[in-house]
């Protein structure tokens, strides 16, 4: 029994005692959805973030949805993103019946890489759709000069990125204040505060903030809050075509749980990142993540690249046998079955582009942090003793 091994996870969320009672204290006070606990987590999330406006949604893909519906992008039009993410973002793109065009990242951030926008601009081009990657702020200060000077609005995908900082004019800023129009956020339980799953959008727009308001419950002229007050009876309408996105109480007072969490969780997950650097600098075969000195990632992962010489299979395989989950590098969606060649674009001519499926010439860093990339455990309840298990199994393995 001595030698039993103790399995360490990817990921694991932060939750407990108090994340409970607060679903119980919903669940007693009759009012399941999209009520006051609702409100006051919107609240509580636009002070933290510094925005004027939030709205609570079901999860960030639903956010990125109404996002880009508020810029405007329609069917036929094309949005400037990523490949190198989660399928969501460009699903999200595809929802509004328009094209994700992919411009290739940098290597050292697995951010867009800012100097490819340009050629990727043409007239159909309707936003430019950010990621900050796992948590890493992207170049926003050099994507929003060349956005502004085409007039193109840009959506920040923070559903990584509670927590993080960017360098705004000398001061220290959270990622969703928005820098941009808009940035949508997820509560998913593989992010840094979890609600099971939901989203936020924020924004400093009010006329898009009514909308989001109104398109996450079908349109409904009047909501259930005001109805259920009133002294009057009240029929609805519902003037244009809606969706039902609703976040509910119950995910909502877990969520202003995880708020007040959020500083000592970020704090750890710092501390946490730091020790692998210190760590892992020594090893020859690894090249570790960086911080732009404009940028204060919130450690969302830990993202190693292995050298040439390994293989990234075998070494996930040797440190899962030894049990410690790790994942490859953030996914490429133009590899992807549901990603056919004509649902997307590389910025070129679609008839003269000579990508194959699962091959963009355009987008080889992005496949190529796919292929040599790995990230390691890193959770806010991780021990060091733990933190050092998996230090030393991938100094071994390599
Ligand atoms: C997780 C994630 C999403 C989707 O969030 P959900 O809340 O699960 O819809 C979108 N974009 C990125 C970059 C993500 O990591």
């Amino acid at each position: 029994m001595s030698n039993q091994i103790q399995n360490i996870p990817i990921a694991k969320p932060w939750v407990g005692e108090a994340e409970a009672a607060a679903a119980s204290r919903v669940i007693m006070s009759g009012w399941l959805t999209q009520g006051p606990e609702v409100a006051a987590f919107e609240q509580e999330f636009a002070t933290y973030v510094g925005a004027k406006y939030a709205c609570a949604v079901s999860n960030c893909t639903t956010a990125l949805h109404l996002a880009l519906l508020a810029v405007g992008v329609q069917p036929g039009d094309e949005v400037i993103t990523v490949s190198h993410s989660y399928i969501a973002t460009a699903n999200s793109i595809r929802y509004c019946g328009a094209t994700p065009v992919f411009v290739d990242i940098e290597p050292q951030t697995y951010n867009l890489n800012p100097l490819l926008i340009e050629a990727a601009i043409t007239d159909l081009t309707r936003a430019i759709l950010v990621v900050h990657q796992i948590g890493m702020p992207c170049d926003l200060k050099a994507i929003l000069a060349i956005a502004r000077q085409h007039s193109l609005p840009v959506i920040e995908d923070a559903a990584c990125a509670i927590g993080s900082e960017i360098l705004w004019e000398g001061q220290w800023e959270k990622i969703g204040q928005p820098h941009g129009d808009l940035a949508c956020f997820s509560f998913h339980p593989r992010k840094v505060i979890t609600t099971g799953d939901g989203g936020m959008i924020t924004t400093n727009n009010p006329d898009w903030d009514q909308q989001f308001r109104l398109w996450r419950q079908h349109s409904m002229s009047v909501p259930d809050t005001v109805r259920h007050g009133a002294k009057q009876v009240i029929f609805e309408s519902y003037p244009m075509l809606g969706y039902n996105y609703r976040m509910t109480d119950v995910q909502a007072a877990i969520g202003r749980e995880q708020l007040k969490r959020l500083p000592e969780i970020v704090a750890q997950r710092r501390y946490l990142a730091e020790r692998y650097h210190q760590t892992l600098a020594d090893i020859p075969e690894l090249k570790l993540p960086t911080e732009p000195a404009w940028a204060r990632s919130n450690w969302q992962s830990y993202c190693i690249r292995l050298s040439a010489r390994c293989d990234q299979r075998q070494v996930m395989q040797a440190m899962l046998d030894a049990g410690i989950s790790t994942r490859r590098g953030i996914m490429c969606t133009h590899r992807e079955p549901a990603y056919q060649q004509e649902t997307w674009s590389c910025g070129i001519d679609r008839l003269n582009c000579q990508c194959k499926p699962g091959r963009c010439d355009r987008l080889i860093e992005s496949e190529h942090a796919q292929d040599q990339a790995i990230l390691l455990p890193l959770f806010h309840p991780m021990t060091e003793a733990q933190q050092d298990q998996v230090i030393r199994c991938l100094a071994e393995v390599v």
